[in-house]
């Protein structure tokens, strides 16, 4: 079970050599006043911002939980080469949502876009986020990751993290709290209050609660999941055991798939939405053998903008922000600088 999401499908990386659609080029948002006397859901959400509806494919970008320590983490091991092609440090997160937010992105929400029924505030550009293997493994420890995602004593979502010097941190460096915090300050950074999608496995419990038969870590977990929902995060099916859609037999799958809707029930609300491990792509019958268990949208991975309809199944590509994606910075110019956000600490080639 160990280091799985580390391994990533060769085809991936070679999908990042293939070229990309070109998006309408951002504008300035404007700001528009919205009448009190004609009252729309838009303008009691977001005074300000009139949303339209978006025709065109919708960009999804994907990361893992950050890298708080790059020491602890980038370090020369198997382990470490991992952390340095698949994840992104907490520096470089916080300079990606500002460049999104530059380069004119709003957050929508990912069954809406999924479904074809975006709006973003006029202007700007829709974008899904979503983090995967929200599940703070136990490999994680001691590396420089956080170990779980909670609640703290104000219903604020923090997570802990152990520190260099073996102390125990509560902190806001990962990526829900720093996507919460900057909506806060840009709120047309994100359509209806949207925020992003969590994928999550179940075979090392959900959010660093490791034990999902302790009540009192059910509790939390329940507790986390509905500020999660009522703040504009959405959750997914990872598989339970994180296991490869393409290779594995219809008899695994089917059995991993009750495993998880087992593990997860009265935890997480019910989702037809399912993320790849790997961006392992399933055959035709493990589709629609997983269309049949309720997952009706389903996300690859691709660097194209891609929503496509087959076997009774969307599926929609996302597009990985990691240290392999950096050593192509055009592919992500129209939604960063790879160079004004890379982390001075991260080491300058990938083996
Ligand atoms: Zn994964």
């Amino acid at each position: 079970m160990r280091h799985k999401l580390l391994v990533v499908a060769p085809a991936v990386v070679a999908l990042s050599i293939a070229g990309c659609h070109a998006h309408v080029a951002a504008r300035p948002a404007k700001r528009l006043t919205v009448h009190a006397a004609t009252p729309s859901r838009s303008a009691t959400l977001f005074p300000g911002a009139r949303l339209v509806r978006w025709h065109g494919p919708v960009e999804h970008i994907f990361f893992h939980p950050l890298v708080i320590h790059p020491r602890l983490a980038f370090t020369d091991d198997r382990l470490g080469l991992g952390f340095q092609h698949f994840f992104v440090t907490v520096r470089e997160f916080k300079g990606i949502l500002r460049g999104l937010w530059r380069h004119g992105w709003t957050l929508v929400d990912a069954h809406r876009a999924a479904t074809g029924h975006v709006r973003v505030p006029e202007g700007r550009k829709p974008l899904v986020l979503s983090e995967d293997d929200l599940n703070y493994y136990a490999y994680f420890r001691g590396r420089g990751l956080a170990n779980k995602l909670f609640l703290d004593a104000n219903g604020d979502v923090r997570v802990k993290v152990v520190e260099p010097n073996g102390h125990t941190k509560i902190t806001k460096q990962d990526l829900i709290p720093l996507v919460d915090e900057f909506v806060m300050r840009h709120p047309e950074f994100s359509a209806r209050g949207a925020k992003g999608l969590l994928g999550l496995t179940a075979y090392e419990g959900l959010f660093g609660e490791h034990d999902l038969q302790n009540p009192a870590a059910r509790a939390r977990v329940r507790a986390l999941v509905a500020q999660l929902q009522a703040t504009g995060w959405s959750f997914a099916s990872h598989t339970y055991g994180h296991i490869d859609l393409g290779a594995d037999s219809l008899a695994t799958i089917a059995a991993d798939s009750s495993r998880w809707k087992a593990a997860v029930h009265g935890l997480l609300p019910p989702t037809d939405m399912l993320i790849y491990p790997f961006g392992a792509r399933p055959t035709a019958a493990a589709m629609q053998l997983l269309r049949d268990e309720g997952f009706r949208i389903q996300f690859d991975i691709d660097i194209r903008p891609r929503l496509i309809h087959e076997y009774g199944v969307t599926v929609m590509s996302r597009r990985h922000i990691d240290g392999y994606a950096f050593q192509v910075p055009t592919q992500l110019s129209q939604l960063f600088s790879v160079a004004t956000v890379r982390d001075p600490r991260r080491p300058p080639d990938i083996r």
